[in-house]
């Protein structure tokens, strides 16, 4: 075996930088296929904290290649300072960084359309919740097929057309959204020819780098941004991100075949958060809300947004599974869990509710409370423990309880933010 899949299996935060790292440990490549910067990665080495929104996390060892996948939307500008800030911390040091040439560029016009039109949707009360960074406008332009790839960074003459027909639709609607923002065209030439030079020594044929690492007999883990309920097509839409966030995306996403996957494992917290607006069935509110969202930090890696938090939601999760050919489950934050006075889960929703087929704004939980938690005897201790055999029987009984009902196996046990402070069950490669 010599290839996994690692996605989000609720709403994106589920802790995909931390299991991500600790599996790239085993990696000679680490590949990302869709997303831009509008994912946040938090990764802890050696109480170390190293944020990421763009490279894959394989980015913590030296010399495992890290690619960027066509699936991708990049801003040069956030690339160039988050590769800046990771050199600083003594990462990064080679030539492991690779960028398909047939990624997506954003550009500051993307980031300035994706503000204000915002801004006229909360005006209007409908806001979608984006990062504002741009990425929706650039996945647009691309699906309009009026898109800027990396590799006409190169090529200025048609660069400059692309621009042209850029400002040609959004000018546009720049004015009618009452902005003064225009697309300009020779400033972006010009801060395009800086990107280009400082991209060169990266850009690749990224199914390329694949298929080669692959004959040698390297292990590639393929890595995915934001979660499930979030996919383009599978999601809550229209409350989801603009690219597919499950495990089809990485053949779309990096020109990979379906029979090069392996694996595919799942990322779930042991309970729900989201953040933006869209439906979400086991949403808690008032005094339990905040003692959830602060007992985990939920607080947004890439935004400082307060997330909405909720119980586990296993209908949501078998979804998921199903949605991708999910063979291994990751359960992380047990250890935040573990510090509320009561515990609850969803089983299923009320009148048969199902995703997939009904919308999730129809769906009421059937609540269930569990025995066993809320006991600070055991639960201060729970980042410590290193052994399945050694966690107490709530917990177990939790892990065995949710691989029942999403008919995957647990592969992974996350008890805290470290490295180290992971159960591994299954060999991941
Ligand atoms: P990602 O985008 O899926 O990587 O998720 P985020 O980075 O936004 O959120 C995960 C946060 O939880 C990060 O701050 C991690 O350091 C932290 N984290 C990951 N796993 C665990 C865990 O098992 N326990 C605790 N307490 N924190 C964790």
């Amino acid at each position: 075996m010599s290839t996994l899949v690692v996605v989000g299996a609720q709403w994106g935060d589920e802790g995909k930088g931390k299991v991500t790292d600790v599996l790239a440990a085993q990696a000679q490549v680490v590949a990302r296929f869709a997303g831009g910067n509008n994912a946040g990665h938090t990764l802890v080495v050696e109480g170390k904290k190293i944020v990421t929104h763009l490279v894959p996390s394989g980015c913590t060892y030296p010399g495992t290649a890290c690619v960027l996948g066509a699936g991708m939307v990049i801003d040069p500008e956030v690339f160039q300072d988050e590769v800046a800030t990771l050199r600083k911390q003594g990462l990064l040091p080679g030539d492991e960084l690779r960028v398909s040439l047939d990624a997506h560029v954003i550009f500051p016009f993307h980031r300035e359309l994706d503000g204000v039109r915002e801004d006229a949707q909360a005006a209007s009360g409908k806001a979608i919740g984006t990062t504002r960074r741009g990425i929706g406008p650039a996945y647009e332009a691309k699906a309009a097929r009026r898109g800027i790839k990396i590799r006409d960074l190169f090529e200025p003459e048609a660069l400059r057309e692309r621009l042209v027909r850029a400002a040609s639709v959004l000018d546009p609607e720049f004015a009618r959204l009452g902005s003064e923002v225009r697309v300009q065209i020779e400033a972006n030439l010009e801060a395009a020819k800086a990107w280009a030079q400082w991209l060169r020594p990266m850009v690749c044929d990224a199914g390329e780098v694949i298929a080669e690492a692959l004959q040698r007999k390297e292990r590639v883990l393929f890595e995915g941004a934001q979660g499930a309920m979030l996919d383009l097509d599978h999601g809550t839409y229209p409350y989801v991100t603009s690219s597919p966030t499950t495990a089809g995306g990485v053949c779309t996403g990096l020109g990979v075949g379906p029979t090069v996957i392996d694996e595919v494992w799942g990322i779930t917290k042991a309970y729900t958060t989201r953040v933006g607006a869209g439906p979400f069935p086991t949403k808690l509110d008032g005094d339990a809300a905040h003692r959830l969202r602060e007992a985990g930090g939920e607080y947004g890696a890439t935004t400082g947004r307060p997330r909405d938090v909720g119980w586990l939601d296993l209908p949501a999760l078998r979804y998921a599974a199903r949605l991708n050919g999910m063979t291994g489950l990751c359960v992380t934050k047990l250890d935040v869990l573990a510090m509320l006075p009561e515990v609850q889960i969803c089983r299923r929703y009320r009148d048969g509710v199902k995703p997939g087929v009904d919308r999730l704004e129809a769906a009421v939980p059937e609540l269930e409370r569990l025995e066993g938690w809320g006991d600070a005897s055991w639960a201060a201790g729970l980042s410590e423990i290193r052994r399945l055999e050694d966690l107490p029987a709530p917990v177990r009984a939790y892990l065995d309880l949710v691989a029942e009902a999403v008919e995957v196996p647990i592969a992974l046990v996350s008890l805290g933010p470290d490295r180290d402070q992971t159960i591994v069950l299954r060999a991941p490669f």
